[in-house]
């Protein structure tokens, strides 16, 4: 089988496959859960009420054979609002969902989560037929969507209680957190259902109504997590879908009744709804999240372990066919190892298997669109006198080959190109922290990768990498709720890290009361 396959299976035994065949998927997909019941209800083709294990290729072969079944709109009750309507249905339902206990909003998330696995072959199916995803990466969608729903349920339950506060004799002091009102959350195609709802969960847990609106690309998974989210008790209009392209996005930012927008997708938009929200002076202040791109780099030097290296570098290029925010997309060799580990890589590259997504086998499929897909072929072409090594793709389908370019200098990298082309420069032994500032300089900080056993050189990059997720002799994706609070700083986001302990404060107003009693 194909070498991301080949190398979650080196994990575990055969005996530990064969004993847990969902733990097989849970080595591939990066995600924790191990058992999740079968399949239910969402959608009737689905319906599975004996709730009987299947086998790991059962499950591949029922997902698969979903995507052509899913069905085009599910649990959807009338037509979808415009950013106005949408507006003044949350806005409506704000108060009495803000009044709802901390406990029953967390349980709601809770009973989301159950929903979430019991329905995920449908929601694999829809990840797979609308996003591409292989089916490792839509099961890890549906895994850490869960996830975020289950961490949040547990941090508000932990986090948003009135606390009280130190004063003098008579005097009484309590900080309350509070919903701030409508927020309209806005997500990317890439993670359509992990993102799209751990934004709107974390939002709806802090007590806002929520208006959300999924990537134009990913519009039915979307329409199925919240129908979800209607079922496990979100009131209907505290939780509105907005679908749409970025007219629609636009016209929600700026509407002046949304108190707070948390978004992931690109820098550049990302400055534009800054810009929006400041523009119109009778608009109160309103926080943005925003999760952007970044420019990541994997520093490599000669203690380093070059097998591990390699799949690390795999992974984290390859997997999701580069269209990760988190992907690497500059390889930092030290330059007496580089031809070695290059040489490696190229190999490690042959074993890579492009093709259908819902196809078991396959390690990368067609990136999203005719867009994305143009713009990554023309400047792979440009950079074609620089090519180390490209695959060659099947016929007929949006697939950019993974492409290893060569770099002559790091810093003639200075854009994010989100797909499967990973670029290669070299460094010089005794220059780690330069070049670490090298890449501090280009002014993104989402993740940074470091291959190397000397500990000195781990607190270095610990001390000076300007990244919200730095990766020591690992892979750089796959950030998980709770162990690896995720986002970036500089041109890659406004800090607040998803799946983190302070991730729900964000979303929240703080008010101090103070009672001279
Ligand atoms: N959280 C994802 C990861 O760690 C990346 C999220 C994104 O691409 O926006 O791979």
């Amino acid at each position: 089988s194909s070498f991301v396959h080949q190398l979650a299976d080196e994990h575990l035994s055969e005996e530990e496959l064969l004993a847990d065949p969902v733990e097989k998927i849970a080595a591939v997909g990066g995600t924790r859960h191990p058992s999740i019941p079968l399949p239910v209800d969402l959608f009737g083709e689905w319906r599975n009420s004996g709730g009987i294990d299947l086998s790991v290729r059962e499950v591949l072969v029922q997902t698969a054979q979903g995507i052509a079944a899913a069905p085009a709109t599910a649990g959807t009750d009338a037509a979808d609002p415009g950013a106005a309507e949408a507006v003044d249905r949350a806005a409506a339902a704000f108060r009495d969902w803000a009044d709802t206990p901390i406990d029953d909003r967390a349980a709601i998330l809770e009973r989301l989560a159950d929903l979430l696995e019991e329905n995920r072959i449908p929601l694999m199916a829809l990840a797979v037929k609308e996003a591409f995803k292989t089916i490792p990466d839509a099961l890890g969608e549906v895994r850490e969507a869960a996830d975020f729903c289950r961490y949040y349920a547990a941090r508000a339950r932990a986090d948003l209680w009135p606390v009280a506060l130190p004063g003098p004799t008579g005097e009484r002091n309590e900080l309350h957190m509070e919903g701030r009102g409508v927020w309209a959350t806005i997500a990317p195609w890439n993670f359509p259902l992990a993102i799209f709802l751990g934004q709107t969960a974390a939002a709806l847990v802090a007590g806002n109504a929520v208006v959300a609106k999924p990537a134009p690309q990913t519009p039915e998974i979307a329409r199925a997590a919240v129908a979800l989210a209607h079922r496990a008790g979100v009131p209907q209009d505290a939780l509105v879908l907005c679908p749409g392209g970025p007219e629609a996005g636009a016209a929600l930012v700026a509407d002046p009744r949304v108190a707070g927008v948390a978004f992931t997708g690109s820098t550049a938009t990302a400055r534009r709804i800054a810009r929006t929200l400041l523009e119109d002076e009778r608009r109160p202040l309103v926080p943005l999240i925003a999760e952007t791109g970044g420019i990541n780099a994997m520093i490599v030097d000669s203690t380093a372990l070059p097998e591990q290296v390699v799949a690390d570098v795999i992974t984290s290029a390859f997997r999701s066919a580069g269209q990760r925010c988190s992907a690497l997309r500059l390889l930092l060799l030290q330059d007496d190892i580089a031809e070695g580990v290059i040489a490696m890589l190229k190999g490690a590259m042959d074993l890579l298997v492009l093709g259908d997504p819902g196809d078991p086998a396959t390690d990368i499929g067609p990136v999203i669109d005719r867009a994305a897909y143009d713009r990554l072929m023309d400047y792979r072409a440009a950079m074609e006198p620089q090519w180390i090594k490209s695959l060659p793709a099947p016929a007929g389908g949006l697939f950019v080959p993974p492409t290893l370019i060569r770099l002559a200098d790091m810093d003639a990298l200075n854009q994010e190109w989100f797909g499967p082309i990973l670029h290669v420069a070299t460094w010089k032994a005794g220059t780690l922290g330069e070049t670490i500032a090298r890449m501090n300089a280009k002014g993104y900080g989402l993740t940074m990768g470091l291959h190397s056993r000397i500990a000195r050189s781990g607190e270095l990059a610990e001390a000076r990498a300007r990244v919200g997720n730095l990766y020591i002799n690992r892979s750089m994706i796959g950030a998980v709720v709770g162990s690896q609070p995720f986002g970036g700083e500089g041109h890659s986001g406004t800090g607040p890290k998803a799946g983190g302990p302070h991730y729900l404060q964000r979303f929240c107003a703080e008010r101090a009361v103070s009672v001279d009693t």
